[in-house]
């Protein structure tokens, strides 16, 4: 018999964990001839997340429970459950049931007639404002225009994994996780699949604009060197740039000695211009060297408190 896991990575979500549970148990029992088991990572959650997961895991011992010992992040709670899964498929999913459960079921299907990774695309999206979904629109499309990775356009990360694109996923070595991209990296034979993005059913968003920012940064840094080619760029255009003033100035000088200087403002402008442009520059250098020093560091992405329901190794 084959076995289904799915991921399910939880930050404070107390009001809504039980119900999430219910309906993926009635989805993963209604697939003929498939086991499957249900990983809870407990996030670090502030609220009573853990004690509804514990509940839970005692009356269904394929519910099972990672717990960090404080928040690390969507990222890498998901990471985490991947490193602990046992099935012959993975399915990655959030806790608000915005992603609905029941798609599993054509996930499967495609899985078994040979794709090894099936993403949902989100072609409707409710209950979420104006400015998130635009800027979510405009992040997908600027990654893909710096990235060299065909990363799908309007993802997220509910999608279905193969055993084996896990096994890749894992033996990477990386710190800085955009796991929606990794996913595209590694290729095998992957399919998108549409659907209905339902408003969170109970409590709030946890990706407020501060960790969508970080989320976009992470991602462009980590499938670009774009940026700093782009500081090259700049830099040679502004050399040049000058280089034409400096020729006009100089004829100027030749042609019309006496003129006083009058040049103030243009002046100030360039310094201004070319100060942005270094800082700019350097700011970039920056983030990536910021990025190779938490590579270089190699502290783990998490820390696991207790588990529930997992077999002794
Ligand atoms: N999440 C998490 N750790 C965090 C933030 C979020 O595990 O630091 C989980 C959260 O519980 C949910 C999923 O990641 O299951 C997606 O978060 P959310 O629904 O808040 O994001 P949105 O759908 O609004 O982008
Ligand atoms: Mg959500």
């Amino acid at each position: 018999m084959k076995t289904i896991s799915v991921i399910v990575p939880c930050f404070n979500e107390e009001p809504i964990v039980e119900e999430t549970n219910q309906r993926l148990v009635q989805v993963l029992s209604s697939i003929p001839d498939f086991d499957y088991e249900i990983i809870y990572i407990n996030d670090g959650s502030k609220d009573k997340t853990l004690e509804v997961l514990w509940k839970m895991a005692k009356n269904n011992p394929k519910v099972k429970i990672i717990s960090f010992s404080k928040n690390f992040g969507h990222e890498n709670a998901t990471f985490s459950g991947l490193n602990e899964v046992s099935g012959d498929c993975v399915v990655i999913i959030d806790a608000d049931l915005q992603d609905p459960p029941e798609l599993i079921l054509d996930m499967i299907t495609l899985w078994k007639s040979g794709y090894d990774v099936i993403y949902a695309i989100r072609k409707v999206r409710e209950g979420e404002t104006w400015l998130k979904k635009a800027t979510s629109k405009l992040f997908y499309r600027f990654l893909r225009i710096l990235s060299d990775t065909d990363i799908p356009l309007d993802t997220g990360d509910y999608r279905l994994i193969d055993k084996k694109v896990k096994d890749a996923l894992v033996s990477l070595k990386e710190k800085n996780l955009f796991i929606r991209g990794l996913v595209s990296w590694v290729g095998f034979k992957q399919i998108g699949l549409e659907y209905h993005r339902s408003p969170r059913l109970k409590g709030e968003t946890k990706y407020n604009f501060i960790k969508l920012t970080k989320l976009a940064i992470d991602s462009i840094l980590a499938f670009s060197n774009k940026p700093l080619q782009l500081s090259l760029s700049f830099g040679l255009f502004f050399i040049l740039a000058s280089f034409l003033g400096i020729t006009y100035i100089l004829i100027g000088k030749i042609n019309n000695p006496k003129v006083i200087v009058e040049g103030w403002a243009s002046m100030m402008i360039t310094i201004l211009l070319l100060g942005g442009v270094q800082l700019l520059s350097i700011g970039i250098l920056g983030e990536y060297i910021a990025r190779i020093y938490s590579e270089v560091k190699g502290r783990p992405n998490y820390i696991i408190e207790s588990k529930a329901n997992f077999e002794q190794k």
